[in-house]
């Protein structure tokens, strides 16, 4: 452990002693990018504690306020206006606070503060239901965020948002209490203990009611969606005092108190949905037809400027006649949605009629088609990672989000429009949400010399002026106040109202630990302040805006780092080399937190919006990284490829002998014993160790059927099924069975146990050898195939998807999955078994986009199908799953939660399989093995 300053060295050490030593960081690589969060804003930590239950949470306070050190919670850490990071304690969501929880008939779900709004719209969409808020980044951002920054969305409006629709809360406030305001006994003893504080409330709320100039102005401004400050809302709209304590602490960023569970109630998710997309010649003439779509039944109207149609004009798909609209052209994305094909046809003619006396470019056409309207929202939704990737390296992506009294849209941008030229940000977008009076401005930023900070500066009292004085609108409508507004909420409130904000962070939070310096703040230029560097460092990865997205998706967050924190931590280890500082320290640590514990999966790239593969990064510095000793070796094995398998084949074959001998616990103590002697340089055994086999292609004689050309990979052809699966037969021979039933003629490429698709080199940043044994496989095909001729299949997932992105559509290739489902399931005579098993989609099967595939061919041969929640990529990773076991372990922590009956587990890649079986206890197997088990 680094140095700590005082007293932090005391907090930790008291901390240790209830605290698990994991769940304190303090080393500098893990402060610094756990810490960082979406904003422009950069606060090292100095100690980061993962808290996994109410208990933790209360005594972290308690310790905090004992060494008077403030304390961040931190969801997922996607807010951009700075209210997530801190430089003291840093109370970061652990694994367990997963909760959810659905009332009987559905109208009320209870989520622990853990859960991502979008799994649990994915739950609740079983039920024609989801929750009300519904920020842009909801499938990342949690719901303690979301409820903390009262985030909203292209939908949610003022109507559904977390204050809206709360229903009670569980919330432990600065002292430890824990309240919960669903359960009577706790508000009667909560009523006993802090009869003060509710009282305090009492008299504030009643104050604030009696007084009626800032109660007007308190429900005016709430007419509008409005984040800046806290909710004095709750002051005006409830009586009881635990209902406006429940009501104040959305929106409070953490600075009044930690939710620990808050239950929602649920709105309706409409299965009819339909959209369109109506350009207009001006501004004027949208913000008219905004107004006239105020009245109509509509579920969301966007708008788009015309720089932010121009940045779209040339992307994929986008309307030749973009590029000819007027200069002041502005585009409305119009959502309605409906119970039933009748009602959104109805819906349809009535939003049409409220604006069929306005004239638009062309005739307003609503579509139900899903691809067309994701093709509209996608383009809405790429606006931001779009100026994002355009943006200077070294530079940032900044977006602001003011809204304004709906009757002052069309002004307001035009009056924005000024701002931006008046200050030079000629590349800044805007777009929003228009029915809600609510715009975003996207425009790029260099922080990094004096004079563009100043010119920031003046851009935002400028904008701030504009705003509050000219329309009495948000400064934040829906991203929070954060350090981002902190100076200027007097400024939009008012002295009156500001005062009472003072008052309630002051009953909530009297010794100031909880978050300081956010929402409130003396500092008059605290925006100015502490803003992130965003350093060039590799080209791949230089666009990346720190969002956060891709966080869900990886197999190593929380055991080490996740893609975004990865990239953090690379800008800075190379932006301290450019400058000839020393980053040693940053390299070790990063050599098993970034590098060795990264899966390579790719999966990352799925969710980013500016389409980063955090993998191809890490590939790229451990290429860097080989040494001449592994770079011969890894030469040698390219070249000997026949040899090399020999020789690991032997190695499986004699560990499965002594497995025999020695049975399943002297053999773990053995070789784990073995493992700890030699540094962690000999692999990690299980019981679900495939025994070694050497396979010997023989194509089918005398055949009459279609061709089709199989090759079963280097892990099936060495690895058969492990001693403890009552399957004995190798893959390779199950699958020409299979093949041979539906009628195929199989052939094999020539000198097959010599080739291989060159990923094993390629995650280990080995591309010239990966090229070579990819290239030396794909004439291999070619020849087989006569040229193309006739299809060929991929036992393998990871290989099929690598070869189908390395060929193209010259030859015709198949993942097993696609083949199975599409050329051989209709030929088979199928009959279903009574069992029950697990099915895993593998990183490439995901990316394939095959999973409802796969689930569908398990399904046709077994009566019920268990899909674990929260399993992306197994963490196995060809080989990481030998030699850093603790990857797979922790990606498959969750694995078995719901495996009770669960008696067999299918996939497509031997190697994941081995390390979901060791974890599951029963064995995983190719989905080959289901079909020809089920057909005749
Ligand atoms: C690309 C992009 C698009 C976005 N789009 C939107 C959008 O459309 N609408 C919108 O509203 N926002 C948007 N955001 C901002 C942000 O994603 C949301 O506000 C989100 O709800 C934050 O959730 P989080 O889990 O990331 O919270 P965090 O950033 O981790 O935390 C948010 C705040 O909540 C506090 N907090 C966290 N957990 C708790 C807890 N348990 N108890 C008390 N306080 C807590 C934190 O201290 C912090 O102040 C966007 C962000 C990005 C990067
Ligand atoms: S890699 Fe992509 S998703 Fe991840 S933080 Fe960067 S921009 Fe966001
Ligand atoms: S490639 Fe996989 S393991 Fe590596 S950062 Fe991306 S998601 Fe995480």
């Amino acid at each position: 452990m680094d140095m700590l300053p005082i007293p932090y060295n005391k907090l930790h050490e008291n901390l240790l002693k209830t605290f698990d030593a994991k769940c304190l960081v303090t080393d500098p690589l893990r402060t610094l990018t756990y810490g960082t969060d979406a904003s422009f804003y950069r606060l090292i930590p100095k100690i980061i504690v993962i808290v996994e239950s109410e208990d933790d949470v209360q005594e972290l306070l308690k310790q905090c306020h004992t060494w008077g050190t403030p304390v961040t919670f931190r969801a997922a850490g996607t807010s951009l206006s700075g209210q997530a990071i801190t430089d003291s304690v840093l109370a970061l969501l652990g694994d367990n606070w997963n909760g959810f929880s659905l009332s009987d008939d559905h109208n009320h779900v209870s989520l622990q503060p853990g859960v991502i709004g979008g799994d649990a719209n994915a739950k609740l969409a079983a039920y024609g239901k989801k929750i009300g808020p519904d920020p842009a980044s909801i499938n990342a951002a949690k719901i303690g965020g979301i409820a903390a920054n009262n985030a909203s969305g292209m939908c949610c409006g003022t109507a559904q948002n977390s204050y809206k629709t709360l229903s009670t809360m569980r919330v432990i406030l600065h002292d430890g209490t824990v309240l919960d305001t669903g359960d009577s006994g706790s508000i009667a003893a909560f009523k006993l203990s802090h009869s003060k504080l509710v009282n305090d409330i009492y008299t504030l709320a009643n104050e604030t009611k009696a007084n009626e100039t800032v109660a007007q102005r308190i429900a005016k401004k709430f007419k509008i969606k409005n984040t800046t400050g806290y909710s004095l809302n709750a002051l005006i709209d409830y009586e009881d005092p635990i209902e406006i304590l429940q009501h104040l602490m959305i929106g409070s960023e953490g600075t009044l108190g930690f939710i620990a569970e808050i239950t929602y109630e649920t709105c309706i998710e409409h299965s009819h949905k339909a959209s369109a997309m109506v350009y207009f010649e001006t501004c004027e003439m949208a913000a008219k037809a905004v107004q006239a779509l105020k009245m109509a039944p509509v579920a969301a109207v966007e708008l788009v400027d015309r720089a932010g149609l121009r940045s779209v004009e040339n992307e994929d798909g986008m309307p030749e006649f973009l590029k000819d609209l007027s200069d002041d052209a502005t585009a409305l994305l119009i959502e309605v949605r409906g119970e039933s094909f009748d009602e959104l046809q109805s819906l349809i003619d009535q939003t049409s009629a409220s604006i069929a006396l306005i004239n638009t470019v062309h005739p307003v056409e609503f579509s139900d088609d899903v691809d067309v309207c994701a093709r509209y929202w996608g383009i809405r939704k790429g606006l931001f990672p779009l100026v994002g990737a355009m943006r200077e390296t070294g530079t940032t992506v900044i977006i602001e989000d003011v809204a304004f009294p709906i009757e002052h849209l069309a002004t307001g941008v035009v009056d924005l429009h000024k701002l931006f030229k008046e200050f030079e940000y000629n590349e800044a977008i805007i777009f929003g949400h228009a029915l809600e009076g609510n715009l975003h401005f996207v425009f790029t930023q260099d922080f990094n010399t004096k004079e563009e900070v100043y010119r920031y500066g003046k851009f935002m009292d400028a904008v701030c002026d504009l705003i509050v004085n000219k329309y009495d609108g948000s400064l934040k409508a829906e991203h929070g106040t954060g350090r981002n507004m902190a100076p200027f909420v007097e400024m939009e409130w008012g002295a009156e109202a500001f005062d009472l904000m003072r008052r309630i962070k002051h009953l909530f939070d009297p010794s100031e630990l909880l978050n300081p310096g956010v929402i409130l703040n003396d500092d008059k230029e605290v925006h100015l302040k502490n803003l992130k560097p965003l350093p060039a460092c590799e080209e791949i990865v230089d666009k990346c805006i720190e969002c956060g997205f891709c966080e869900p998706k990886c197999p190593s967050k929380g055991l080490t780092l996740s893609p975004r924190q990865r990239i953090v931590g690379w800008r800075e280890i190379s932006s301290r080399a450019a400058q000839g500082l020393g980053n040693k320290v940053l390299r070790d640590l990063y050599d098993y937190q970034g590098l060795d514990t990264c899966a390579a999966c790719g999966l990352c790239a799925t969710a980013c919006p500016v389409g980063i593969e955090t993998g191809a990064l890490v590939k790229m510095i451990r290429g860097r990284k080989v040494g001449d000793q592994n770079r011969k070796h890894a030469q040698w094995f390219a070249d000997n490829y026949d040899k090399a398998m020999n020789i690991s084949s032997m190695g499986l074959k004699a560990a499965n002998l002594a497995h025999g001998i020695l049975g399943s616990k002297a053999m773990g103590g053995l070789t784990s014993g073995l493992r700890n002697v030699s540094g962690k340089r000999i692999p990690k055994w299980t019981p679900s160790m495939p025994n070694g086999i050497s396979f010997d292609p023989k194509p089918t004689i005398n055949g009459q059927g279609d061709v089709v050309v199989y090759l079963p990979s280097c892990a099936t052809r060495t690895m058969g099924p492990a001693k403890n699966d009552d399957q004995k037969t190798a893959l390779p021979i199950v699958t020409q069975r299979l093949l041979e039933k539906a009628g195929y003629q199989v052939r094999y490429p020539e000198g097959l146990n010599d080739l291989c698709c060159g990923q094993p080199f390629d995650s280990k940043g080995m591309n010239d050898l990966a090229t070579y044994k990819s290239e030396e496989l794909s004439k291999a095909l070619d020849k087989a195939t006569d040229g193309g001729k006739y299809p060929v299949v991929f036992d393998t997932s990871p290989c099929a998807f690598r070869m189908k992105l390395i060929n193209g559509v010259e030859l015709n290739l198949y993942d097993i999955t696609d083949f199975l489902y599409d050329h051989v399931v209709g030929k088979l005579s199928l009959k279903k078994i009574e069992r029950k098993v697990t099915v895993h989609a593998t990183c490439s099967t995901q990316k394939m986009n095959n999973q409802s595939k796969l689930k569908s061919l398990v399904e046709k041969c077994v009566d019920e199908v268990v899909i674990p929640d929260g399993i992306g990529c197994c963490g196995f990773a060809g080989d990481k799953g030998f030699v850093t076991p603790e990857l797979n372990e922790h990606a498959l922590r969750h694995l078995t939660k719901d495996f009770a009956g669960v008696v067999e587990g299918y996939s497509t890649s031997r190697t994941c399989e081995i390390g979901l079986s060791a974890k599951a206890g029963f064995p995983y197997r190719s989905v080959v093995y289901l079909l020809d088990e089920c057909s005749t």
